[in-house]
């Protein structure tokens, strides 16, 4: 018999569940019945066609829509009745946008400090100290005090993910990191993303990268149509896939 990737999970490893998770929008069903878990250290890779439910998903795991029915579990606790709210619980299980988000009023540094201040209430010394020491790690410590505006796509995602950073999170959820940027860019972000991956950072990644998703991740999801059609290890998505569909998405795919 072989077990679940669930039963073969020590408690303690298990940091998100999602249990009979559904989502819709008035009559419009995005999310059919989707249970999935991350365990520590799991890299995974949710891949599928643009409207099969990905972004929903992060969303509902980053308490930015709240599901329909079912729940996200934190350790154990569903993320709506954790004490602390949204803001507190975004310091544990941070996001990075397609579209950065960073706040265009504030210089990258400010915008590395902020959450540290507002919502972790460091003093302004410790959150720099912090600040840098990822934006370094990111290559954008040159860049302090320039603001959003003045920085290629690439660089305000490597800020965007030096800020994540400094929360200090468990789990950092990716929602297309890489889509808005033009093509010279991708490189160097997926290169951060591997190297946090190498050290151990719990991520959850949705992405169009295959070959990130084949060769960083130990788990790959594939979505269609609102469920988890399949998920395994990349081997088992990439090499032998089960379904037709997810064979047909992985061929269209490459051909492009
Ligand atoms: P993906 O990220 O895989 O492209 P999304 O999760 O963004 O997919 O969207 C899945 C479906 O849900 C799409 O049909 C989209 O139009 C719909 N949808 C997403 N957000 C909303 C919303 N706030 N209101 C209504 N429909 C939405
Ligand atoms: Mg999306």
């Amino acid at each position: 018999m072989t077990r679940t990737r669930e039963e073969t999970c020590d408690m303690d490893d298990m940091i998100l569940k999602v249990n009979h998770l559904s989502k819709s929008f008035g009559s419009h069903k995005v999310l059919k019945d989707i249970d999935f878990t991350v365990k520590k250290g799991d890299v995974t890779s949710i891949i599928g066609a643009s409207g099969s439910g990905k972004s929903t998903l992060l969303r509902c795991i980053n308490l930015l829509e709240i599901p329909t029915s079912g729940e996200v579990s934190f350790h154990g606790e569903n993320i709506l009745s954790r004490k602390g709210g949204a803001a507190a619980y975004r310091t544990k299980v941070g996001m990075v946008f397609q579209s950065f988000n960073l706040f265009s009023n504030m210089t990258v540094l400010e915008n590395c400090m902020v959450g540290q201040t507002k919502v972790l209430k460091k003093n302004p010394e410790e959150a720099k100290e912090v600040a840098m020491k990822y934006l370094q790690k990111v290559g954008m410590a040159p860049y302090i005090n320039a603001r959003p505006r003045q920085l290629s796509g690439g660089q305000k995602q490597r800020v965007a993910i030096a800020r994540a950073l400094a929360m200090n999170p468990e789990v950092l959820l990716f929602d297309e990191p890489t889509s808005a940027l033009d093509p010279e860019m991708v490189g160097e972000v997926l290169s951060v993303m591997r190297e946090l991956a190498q050290e151990g950072l719990t991520m959850l990644v949705v992405t169009h990268e295959m070959a990130f998703a084949r060769d960083v991740s130990n788990h790959v999801v594939f979505m269609r149509d609102g469920v988890i059609w399949e998920e395994g290890t990349p081997q088992e998505i990439f090499v032998n896939p089960q379904k037709e569909e997810t064979r047909e998405f992985l061929s269209r795919f490459m051909e492009r």
